[in-house]
C-alpha cells in the first residue's frame, strides 16, 4: 500500500526525521489559510501516488497566500500525468502546503528490499532531486548501497560510510547517520516496501530536511498495521484491482496486454503468461483465483476481466487440484449468460472433476473455445485476441 507524501512525512517525523512545516488543504481557501498560518513563502504540492510531480505541474511555488490559493486552484481537481502514471493520470483531491525550503544541496536516500540479497538495502546518492533510475543508468558510480543484515541491523559504520560517500561529512556526519538509522527503523517497524526521500535537502543553514517522502508498505503485512491501512486512498489505485480486493481476490494485477487470464495458483499464472508471450501474445492481467470453490467468486473475477476495455480475448486456464473445475465451469457459464464476459473465451480445464466441468460447458450451448493443454490454449487465445482487435 502506498502512502501520500503528507502521510509519509508524518510517519517519518514520528521517527525523528526532520521534515518541513506543512499543512494539508482540500480547497483553495484552505490552501490560503494554510499559507497564512505558515507565514512564509510556500510550495503547493499535489498529493498523488506518483513521482515526477514537479515535472508534471503538480508542484508550484507561491510567495503569498493569494498565490497559494491560485496554485491550489490549478492543482486541485486535475488529473496529474507523470512518467509513472500512464496517460490517464491520477486525480488530485489534496494538496500539501509547505514552507519553502532554502535548498543548498539535494541528495537521494531510500530503503528498499534487495530481492537478490533477500535483505533491505539503504541507497544513497549525492545526485538528489532527479530520477534515481536515470542516475543508476547514466552515472552508476554515484549510487551507494549498504545492505541491512537482519541479525545485526543497520550499523553506525554503514551510516557513516554512506554519509561520507555522498559528501555529508563534518557537522552533517552525525545527523546524516542518525537520519539513516531512523529511516531504517521506520521501514522495518512498518513492514516497508520502499521508503524514499528525494530530495533529502541540506538547507542554507546546514540542516538536513526531507523535502519529499514516499513510503509504501508490503500489503502482506497489512493485518499488522491497522492504523496505517486506514490511510489507504483507493482513488489512487487501479479501480479493478480495488474491486478484486473487495471480492476477496488477493492476486489481481493489471498488465498492459489484451488477453485476460483467469488461472489458479501463482505458478500456473506465471506459466500461462509465459505461454501467451511465447505465442506472441500479451496478457492483460494476472489473476489468480486460488482455490476459491464458489461460482460467485469465479463470476466476480470474470466480471473484473470482462469489464476491462483493454481485454479483447479471455483465457480460462485451470488445473484443478483443490479447486474444482466443475465450479469453475459453472462460473464461466453464469458470467457468459449474464453478459459479463462478452469477449471470445478460451477454456482449458484439467484435474479435479474435469468430466463434470466439460459436461457443464458442453450442455451450456455457449460459444466457448475449448483447448486441450497449455500450448493449444495459448495459441487459441492469441488467435482470438488478434481476430477481435
Ligand atoms: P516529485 O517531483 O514528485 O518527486 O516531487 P518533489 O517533492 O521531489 O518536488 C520536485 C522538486 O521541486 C524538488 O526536487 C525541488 O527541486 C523542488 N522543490 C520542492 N520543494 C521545494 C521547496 O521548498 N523549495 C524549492 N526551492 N524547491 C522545492
Ligand atoms: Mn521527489
Amino acid at each position: 500500500m502506498k502512502l501520500h507524501e503528507y502521510q509519509a512525512k508524518e510517519l517519518l517525523a514520528d521517527y525523528g526525521i526532520p521534515v518541513p512545516r506543512g499543512k494539508v488543504a482540500r480547497t483553495p481557501d484552505e490552501a490560503h489559510a494554510a499559507a497564512t498560518e505558515l507565514g512564509t513563502k510556500v510550495v503547493v504540492k499535489a498529493q498523488a501516488h506518483t513521482g515526477g510531480r514537479g515535472k508534471g505541474g503538480g508542484v508550484k511555488l507561491a510567495s503569498t497566500p493569494d498565490e497559494a490559493r491560485e496554485a491550489a486552484e490549478a492543482i486541485l481537481g486535475m488529473q496529474l500525468v507523470t512518467h509513472q502514471t500512464g496517460p490517464a493520470g491520477l486525480p488530485i483531491s489534496t494538496v500539501l502546503i509547505e514552507e519553502q525550503v532554502d535548498i543548498a544541496r539535494e541528495l537521494y536516500l531510500s530503503v528498499a528490499i534487495d530481492n537478490s540479497a533477500g535483505k533491505p538495502v539503504v541507497i544513497a546518492s549525492a545526485a538528489g532531486g532527479m530520477d534515481i533510475e536515470e542516475v543508476a543508468e547514466s552515472t552508476p558510480e554515484q549510487i551507494h548501497n549498504q545492505l541491512v543484515y537482519p541479525h545485526c541491523g543497520f550499523q553506525p559504520y554503514q551510516g557513516r560510510a554512506l554519509a561520507f560517500a555522498t559528501g555529508l561529512d563534518g557537522d552533517l556526519l552525525r545527523p546524516a547517520a542518525a537520519l539513516m538509522e531512523n529511516l531504517v527503523r521506520a521501514f522495518n517497524e512498518n513492514d516497508g516496501a520502499i521508503a524514499e526521500i528525494n530530495p533529502l535537502v541540506v538547507t542554507g543553514d546546514g540542516q538536513l530536511l526531507a523535502a519529499d517522502a514516499k513510503f509504501s508498505t508490503d500489503d502482506n503485512a497489512d493485518f499488522r498495521h491497522a492504523k496505517l491501512t486506514e490511510l489507504r486512498d483507493t482513488s489512487q489505485e487501479d479501480a479493478r484491482e480495488v474491486e478484486a480486493n473487495e471480492a476477496g481476490i488477493e492476486n489481481y494485477v493489471k498488465l498492459d496486454g489484451n488477453i485476460g487470464c483467469l488461472v489458479n495458483g501463482a505458478g500456473l499464472a506465471m506459466a500461462t503468461m509465459d505461454a501467451l508471450k511465447f505465442e506472441g501474445g500479451e496478457p492483460a492481467n494476472f489473476l489468480d483465483i486460488g482455490t476459491a470453490n464458489s461460482a460467485d467468486a469465479v463470476v466476480a473475477a470474470l466480471k473484473i476481466i470482462g469489464s476491462d476495455p483493454d481485454v479483447s480475448a479471455v483465457l480460462v486456464n485451470i488445473f484443478g487440484g483443490l479447486a474444482r473445475t466443475d465450479i469453475i465451469a459453472d462460473g464461466v457459464v453464469i458470467a457468459k449468460n449474464e453478459g459479463l464476459l462478452p469477449q471470445p473465451t478460451v477454456v482449458r480445464l484439467a484435474g479435479t472433476n474435469v468430466e463434470e466441468g466439460l459436461k457443464i460447458l458442453d450442455e451450456s450451448g455457449l460459444d466457448l473455445i475449448r483447448a486441450d493443454g497449455f500450448a493449444e490454449a495459448a495459441q487459441k487465445s492469441v488467435a482470438a485476441a488478434a481476430d477481435a482487435s
